[in-house]
């Protein structure tokens, strides 16, 4: 058994001073990943920094639209919030699509953000694994990688990040705000996960010492229809295989606004851009949709056991686009 210090932080900057001095510390949500992967010899903590009873646990309406959601708010209180479901459906129905709701419960919005890649050669101490331990080589890429990226993906690793939540922040602009040593920042939900290239061990762009303190959804984007949809080996209760969320605007039958991001098919939630962009200003047509997914999926690279993603991802995203724009089409 290794033993471990726990600090249980009553303070923002106390949190981010212990986790700045205490070597090989790591913050405390709710838990339910980060104990996982303790009991399994992956995550080896020296000392864990409760942050789960800091002031971070409200959701605020802002005057100018936006709605701060912060780090401590628990899964299943963001799903279920009036203003989510009315404004933002997207990302309460990516919430309700994860986990179960015991473990929502649970799980904060900072530690679901930061929850590891399911890979099952990270999670086994006896496989190499450059995310675990930089350098011992990568098992999935000749190995079992039927649930392994297909886009973004490098050399050095093929995993995926399996958060619902963090797809769906990304495709309606929010922003994630970060608390260290050198002050407050904020960066864009679709830049906070990282692509693996050679640093595959870094998740995200959080800074050593930084915390999550919450999360924003910005008002361009509330009201506007949005919907997640995910496919999976069961119902419930499992991982996403391929998964959308999209956000659309109609107006006049031109197409104003998308938002566009794919879970399960990269190390990060991945932002569609280049279909956005071919979406704006068309008409809301099955054909332009196809024709705007297609566009985004053509820079995927499936490995041996993983093309049926590809046009898993693709009936989704279609599928979406087409419902959230029915009642502009008639
Ligand atoms: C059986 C099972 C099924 C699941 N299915 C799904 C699913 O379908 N979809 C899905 O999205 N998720 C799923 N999950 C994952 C679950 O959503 C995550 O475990 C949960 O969201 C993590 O939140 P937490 O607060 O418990 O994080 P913790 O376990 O406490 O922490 C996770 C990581 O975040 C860090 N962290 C926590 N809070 C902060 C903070 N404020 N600032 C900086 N770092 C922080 C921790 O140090 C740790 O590295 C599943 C989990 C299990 C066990
Ligand atoms: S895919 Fe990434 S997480 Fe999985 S074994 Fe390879 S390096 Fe490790």
């Amino acid at each position: 058994m290794r033993t471990f210090d726990y600090v249980r932080a009553t303070s923002v900057t106390e949190a981010a001073d212990a986790l700045a001095t205490r070597p090989g510390a790591r913050c405390l949500g709710g838990g339910t990943n980060l104990v996982d992967l303790m009991k399994l010899g992956v995550e080896r903590p020296a000392t864990l920094v409760d942050v789960s009873r800091l002031p971070l646990d409200t959701i605020e309406e802002i005057p100018d639209g936006s709605l701060r959601v912060g780090a401590t708010v628990r899964n299943s209180d963001l799903a279920a919030h009036p203003v989510v479901r009315d404004r933002w459906p997207a990302l309460s129905q990516a919430l309700l699509a994860g986990a179960s709701g015991q473990l929502r419960n649970a799980a904060t919005t900072g530690g679901n953000l930061l929850q590891r890649t399911r890979c099952p050669y990270f999670q086994d101490v006896t496989k190499p694994c450059n995310k675990r331990e930089p350098g011992s080589g990568c098992g999935a890429r000749d190995g079992v990688h039927r649930d392994h990226a297909v886009l973004g993906h490098s050399a050095h690793c093929i995993a995926t990040h399996p958060s619902d939540m963090a797809v769906a922040l990304s495709a309606l602009d929010a922003r994630v705000e970060l608390y260290g040593a050198q002050g407050a920042r904020s960066v864009a939900a679709a830049e906070f996960h990282r692509l693996p290239g050679d640093r595959p061990e870094r998740d995200t762009v959080i800074e050593p010492g930084e915390i999550v303190t919450g999360v924003v959804l910005p008002a361009a984007t509330a009201g506007v229809p949005s919907a997640y949809r995910k496919a999976r080996d069961r119902a419930s209760y499992a991982f996403a295989l391929a998964s959308v969320a999209a956000l659309v605007r109609v107006d006049d039958g031109v197409i104003t606004q998308a938002g566009i991001a794919f879970g399960a098919l990269a190390h990060r939630p991945w932002r569609a851009r280049r279909a956005e962009e071919a979406l704006v200003g068309a008409a809301p047509t099955e054909a332009a949709f196809e024709y705007a997914v297609d566009l985004e999926l053509s820079a995927a690279q499936p490995l041996r056991d993983n093309a049926y993603k590809v046009p898993l991802a693709r009936a989704l995203a279609v599928d979406v686009l087409t419902r959230l724009t029915a009642a502009a089409r008639t």
